[in-house]
């Protein structure tokens, strides 16, 4: 043992797993890629398998006062299933391991279940085990998953070149914003609990916030299209994260356009009630599950035209840093901020 006492918040999450893992060297032929991208890749026959794991904490990644159990069991599978297709793999199975506290009740324990229940069927994956165990610290989940790709096709976070398009799914920051309402009137139930929430309108939010999807439509979109991106990661901790973490493990800077950022109409009424900057919500906010990927700037025109996909920027080289223009045309400097929980 040491005596020194280093606080975790030096490294930040992303500096603390490497300063772990950097001495861990890859040994087993079967080990193609290890720490560092959405899911782990290994190599058996023709084809790769992909391996992905995620621990959700009460309290820290979830808060049982508005999230009812089914959506969290449905929530739980997805963020799994979502990291399997940002490495353009298909989820087949996955585990679930639960620290249960002792105030569940065996009908909570169904509801969770049958939100996993649910997502398995959605995106075609089977439950093939887990473990039990109690908790003194409340509701635990990990759940891994398996998935699978051809060969050739897997994308990883390092491969974007310089002119190639970013391109992002869906919409961004409304799963924050449905935080921001679910946390509001928490604080409003709490002080006085016969004011009941009114939800009306702020549907598409809420939603995005306890049911997310993970962008399986997408992945298949993009292979009817033959269009095999240069490098791609799920959007979980915010875009600009993200999108710093391709151009790092890819060596190149970007630059991204505020006016081509897609933002729902209930996250702009939201942002604006909560006085927010959209744009911070929309580049920080995180948890919104859609796919961020690079693509060959020759595919402008087909990639363009599909719909629920939005060019935002290009990449550049490595020396021009990493900038989104913003409406007035000023540079702005992007930053991690993250989801960074080890941070206080
Ligand atoms: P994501 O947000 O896509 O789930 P993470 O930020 O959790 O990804 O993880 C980034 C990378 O670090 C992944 O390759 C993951 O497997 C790895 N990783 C995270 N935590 C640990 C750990 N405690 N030990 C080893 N590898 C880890
Ligand atoms: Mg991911």
């Amino acid at each position: 043992m040491t005596n020194q006492h280093t606080e975790i918040s030096t490294l930040g999450e992303f500096g603390l797993i490497d300063h772990l893992t950097k001495s861990f060297k890859l040994e087993q032929s079967s080990s193609v890629k290890g720490v560092g991208d959405d899911a782990a890749v290994l190599r058996y026959g023709e084809k790769e398998i992909l391996v992905t794991t995620d621990l959700l904490l009460e309290g820290i990644h979830f808060d049982l006062t508005y999230t009812p159990l089914k959506h969290l069991g449905y929530k739980s599978a997805i963020v799994n299933f979502s990291d399997i297709y940002a490495m353009n793999g298909k989820p087949q199975q996955i585990t679930v391991s639960l620290g249960i506290s002792k105030r569940f009740s065996v009908e909570q324990l169904e509801e969770f279940y049958s939100g996993i229940k649910l997502a398995c069927a959605h995106y075609g994956v089977d439950l093939v085990g887990g473990d039990t165990s109690a908790s003194l610290t409340g509701f635990t989940i990990s759940i891994t998953c398996i998935g699978m790709a051809d060969k050739e096709k897997v994308v990883y976070r390092n491969g974007a070149k310089e002119n190639d398009l970013i391109c992002v799914s869906g919409d961004l920051g409304a799963a924050y914003m449905g935080l921001q309402l679910l946390e509001r009137e928490k604080a409003v139930f709490k002080e006085a609990e016969s004011v009941q929430p009114d939800f009306a309108g702020k549907e598409y939010i809420l939603e995005r916030q306890l049911k997310p999807e993970a962008r399986k439509d997408i992945i298949e979109l993009l292979a009817e299209q033959n269009i095999q991106p240069t490098s791609m990661m799920d959007v979980s901790d915010g875009l600009s994260s993200e999108l710093l973490h391709i151009c790092k493990q890819s060596n190149t800077g970007c630059r991204i356009y505020e006016d081509r950022i897609p933002i729902d109409y209930q996250t702009a009424i939201m942002a604006e009630q909560f006085n927010m900057n959209l744009v911070t919500a929309a580049l920080n906010g995180g948890e919104d599950y859609e796919l961020l990927f690079t693509v060959p700037l020759s595919e402008h025109e087909r990639i363009s035209e599909l719909k629920g996909i939005k060019v935002i920027g290009h990449i550049t080289a490595p020396s021009l840093g990493c900038y989104m223009i913003a409406r007035d045309g000023t540079e702005i400097e992007l930053v991690a901020q993250g989801w960074n929980s080890l941070k206080d």
